[in-house]
């Protein structure tokens, strides 16, 4: 069983705890972590966990307590959907229709709405995911419009991923930019304005940028958990 170093993590979680304004919603990702880890930091108050993969997510949650708030933030299969779309919080990896029509299935089946982020992509690698930008405009403001022809799927913001790169100015850039379309969906789009709230920008290694940039949700594994093996 793996060991926790339960005053490091306490002195980590506090640091990156500390840099967020209250507003913002902290996610620790949790992708390769132990169940021990993660109940050392839900000891210490932490309720929103993301799992990147499936099976890991399907693993872990019947060993940690019920009151998580599971967030899928990797890339979601359409096969995978009946797994990972009742036991999560939030869904933030959602990058076509098709998915869309998955997930909608899924969700009316259970009699319960699902809860998900539009991902965009924003940085310039070609394997990252999510919608470009003119899939995001037909798709947002397209008609039927997505409340009518996805009901049990409530849209509730968008989530990117900056280019890795050490250029601190490129990742303002991208995370402007997309703010830019959260803030232009919120005030042109179909949703609800106290639905569409989230803007899902930000790791480790660009939280300050995302903070400035007007993120609501950071997405932080490293800086809580230490260096992943
Ligand atoms: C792994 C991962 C993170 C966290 O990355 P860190 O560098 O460990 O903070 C955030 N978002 C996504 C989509 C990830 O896959």
């Amino acid at each position: 069983m793996a060991i926790v170093d339960h005053s490091a993590l306490a002195v980590r979680y506090a640091t990156v705890k500390a840099s967020l304004p209250d507003h913002i919603t902290l996610v620790a990702v949790s992708k390769t972590r132990s169940v021990e880890e993660i109940q050392a930091l839900y000891d210490l108050g932490h309720r929103d966990f993301g799992e990147n993969y499936p099976q890991e997510l399907r693993e872990k949650v019947p060993l940690l307590p019920p009151d998580i708030r599971w967030h899928f933030i990797g890339h979601l299969q359409r096969s995978n959907v009946k797994h990972v779309l009742p036991v999560c919080h939030l869904i933030h990896g959602v990058d076509s229709p098709k998915l869309m029509d998955e997930m909608e299935k899924r969700a009316k089946a259970l009699q319960r709405n699902v809860s998900i982020l539009l991902q965009v992509h924003i940085g310039q690698e070609t394997t990252k995911h999510g919608f470009t930008e003119e899939e995001l405009k037909q798709f947002t403001f397209g008609s039927p419009d997505p409340i009518e022809r996805w009901p049990h799927c409530t849209i509730r913001g968008l989530m990117g991923m900056a280019t890795n790169t050490s250029d601190p100015d490129q990742i303002a850039r991208e995370f402007r930019n997309l703010n830019d379309w959260h803030q232009a969906i919120r005030t042109h789009g179909p949703f609800p304005l106290e639905q569409f709230t989230v803007l899902s920008i930000g790791m480790s290694s660009d939280v300050d940028i995302a903070v400035k940039s007007g993120t609501t949700m950071v997405r932080i594994g490293t800086a809580i958990f230490g260096e992943r093996a």
